[in-house]
Parts: structure tokens; C-alpha cells; sequence
């Protein structure tokens, strides 16, 4: 069963609310890079100062910052024996820095998993999660240029590692427990009951 877990997917697309589901699932934690930003801004922390002019526009922040967040994440005892990362990688440069974290402990990643959706119902969604909860990422022409950003930046990676034989596609569209089973299916976890 694949335990290093990489998942993929647009802006709406459902990927903060699945990747909780199956981390829960499979016992690993799942490491939100945007979550971790939020928090720091949140907080007002020097890292949240840093990174807020980038998430606010949503443009990417600066690869320097983001690689060092995460490879000190993954060196936390919970991320041991797998993970389930969500947002992270976000473009190729990321796809070689996660490589190297990985390999520095002897690891490989076991699988990418893409969730698809259709660009008009995913930014649907987000202008609805922006009036739920209001976060300042979600207007409408923010909401746009992240997805162009996902488009030129993000996308590509999952050729990189369908290249691998590394990549499983699954169709973000639906029931949220229906998507969570197909992912769970892509995964080879046992599914539920
Ligand atoms: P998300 O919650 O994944 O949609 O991320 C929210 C925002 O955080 C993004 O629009 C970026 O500004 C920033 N961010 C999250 N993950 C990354 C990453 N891997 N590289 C660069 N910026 C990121």
C-alpha cells in the first residue's frame, strides 16, 4: 500500500477536504503547504509576513521559503511513515526539491494522485467556499489567476510523473464520499466498513 502520497489537483477541486479523509484513513498526516501558510498569517508570524503578499494575489510564494517549510514539516516524527501532501508540489522545480528531501532519507515517493475537475465547476465552487469563508484568495479574478497559475505552473507535474509510471488519475466531479472511495480504490487502501 502506498503510504508517500502526492496529491494533485486544481483550486477547487476538492483536494484540502479529500486529503483529510485520506489521511484519516490510512493513519498518515496530511500536510496542506496552504494550510500551514494560512496559519502563519493568522498567527502574524515572520513566515506568515513573508508569504502573504504572494498567497493574497495568488501568485506562488518563492520556491526558497516554501522547499525549507517543507522539508523541516517532513522531518517530524508523525511524517515517518508516510504522508499525504497536498499542494505541494507545485511546480517542477518543487517535483526535484521533494526528490531530494525524499532521497537525503532513503525515501521514493509511492504515487500522485490528480484530481480532475472542469475549470467552470471548480471556480463555481470557490466563489461559493469564498462566501462560507471568506478567504481572501477566493474573489473572482484571484480565483482566476490561480487557476491560470495551476495551468502553467501546476499541471505539468503530473506528466512529470505519469513519466514515472507514478501517476493515478481520479475524477474529482460528484458525492464527496464517492470521490473519496475512487481515490481510495487509486490508492490500494482498503476502503471502508
Ligand atoms: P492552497 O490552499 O493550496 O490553494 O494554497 C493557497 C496559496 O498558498 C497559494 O495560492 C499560494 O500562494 C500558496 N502556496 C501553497 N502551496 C504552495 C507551494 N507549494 N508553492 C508556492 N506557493 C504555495
Amino acid at each position: 500500500m502506498s503510504t508517500r502520497l502526492v496529491l494533485l489537483g486544481p483550486p477547487g477541486a476538492g483536494k484540502g477536504t479529500q486529503a483529510v479523509r485520506i489521511a484519516e484513513r490510512l493513519g498518515i498526516p496530511a500536510i496542506s503547504t496552504g494550510d500551514i501558510f494560512r496559519a502563519n498569517i493568522k498567527g502574524g508570524t515572520p513566515l506568515g509576513k513573508t508569504v502573504q503578499e504572494y498567497t493574497s494575489r495568488g501568485a506562488l510564494v518563492p520556491d526558497s521559503v516554501t522547499n525549507e517549510m517543507v522539508r523541516d514539516r517532513l522531518a517530524q516524527d508523525d511524517a515517518a511513515d508516510g504522508f499525504l501532501l497536498d499542494g505541494y508540489p507545485r511546480n517542477v522545480a518543487q517535483v526535484g526539491e521533494l526528490d531530494a528531501i525524499l532521497a537525503d532519507a532513503g525515501l521514493s515517493l509511492d504515487l500522485a494522485i490528480e484530481i480532475t475537475a472542469d475549470p467552470d465547476v471548480v471556480v463555481a465552487r470557490l466563489l461559493k467556499r469564498a462566501e462560507i469563508e471568506g478567504r481572501e484568495d477566493d474573489t473572482e479574478d484571484v480565483v482566476r489567476h490561480r487557476l491560470d497559475v495551476y495551468a502553467q505552473e501546476t499541471a505539468p507535474i503530473a506528466h512529470v510523473y505519469a513519466d514515472r509510471g507514478l501517476l493515478a488519475q481520479v475524477d474529482g466531479i460528484g458525492d464527496v464520499d464517492a470521490v473519496t472511495e475512487r481515490l481510495v480504490a487509486a490508492i490500494g487502501a482498503p476502503s471502508a466498513g
